[in-house]
């Protein structure tokens, strides 16, 4: 397998320490926040997990810069996807949804109805075109991938684990904005379980895991650049 970081806007007008932190009431705003989806290739499969938003009115409104990532990601998905698995229901996490009719798309039953909610065209729309896969607690895919519904940021939010080779990963979605999170054991401030979302991270820490959250720009410094704005990790 291999998998790769698409990196494809900078800042946000509500990441402060409040919002990133449980329990930090500092209002400034935390540097590093970048806006990530990943993507693997398995062979001519290509999964992606989440998709970004490309909405320039909507980067408007919070603050926040679209970088230019079109031709680097055709380049590297070939404008498709095979599946798609969603880790919630934000803007930055779903928008992009449209794009990929006739994806399997993986999601959470109650990340699912925000998505309708939200999106009532292009969610109808998928219904025709693609396989909506809903789940309650846990899905596994293809012996690789465990999707699996957590609760914490939002009620509905999901992680997927994969392990390569020794090492086992998890796609965190918003969990968590930032690795640093996981290392300080600090819960996020912006969530919908304390509890549920305090236990993902104790687990990820014991378990030794490596997380790769949605917001953190050390995921793209840590990395090899294969183009402008993407990573690989594996
Ligand atoms: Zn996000």
């Amino acid at each position: 397998m291999e998998l790769y970081a698409v990196h494809y806007a900078n800042e946000f007008k509500y990441a402060d320490y409040r919002t990133i932190y449980h329990n930090d009431e500092r209002t400034v705003l935390v540097p590093g926040f970048v806006f990530l989806y990943y993507v693997a290739k398995i062979g001519k499969q290509v999964v992606l997990f989440d998709t970004g938003f490309r909405s320039k009115e909507t980067a408007k409104g919070f603050g926040t810069h679209l970088l230019d990532v079109e031709e680097e990601v055709l380049a590297l998905t070939g404008g498709r996807a095979d599946i798609i698995f969603i880790t919630h229901e934000h803007f930055d996490h779903v928008e992009n949804l449209e794009l990929y009719q006739g994806a399997e798309i993986i999601v959470s039953k109650d990340a699912w109805k925000e998505i309708q909610k939200a999106y009532p065209r292009v969610t109808s729309q998928l219904m025709q075109t693609s396989k909506i896969q809903i789940v309650e607690d846990v899905f596994e895919v293809q012996g690789s991938f465990c999707f699996k519904v957590i609760g914490g940021h939002t009620k509905g939010s999901s992680v997927i684990y994969f392990r390569e080779g020794e090492e086992k990963f998890v796609i965190s979605g918003d969990e968590t904005y930032l690795l640093d999170n996981f290392e300080r054991q600090i819960p996020n401030g912006n969530v919908y379980s304390l509890e549920k979302n305090w236990e993902f991270i104790k687990q990820v820490h014991k378990e030794g895991i490596i997380p790769l959250p949605s917001h953190d720009s050390s995921v793209i410094e840590k990395y090899t650049r294969i183009s402008q704005h993407i990573v690989r990790i594996i």
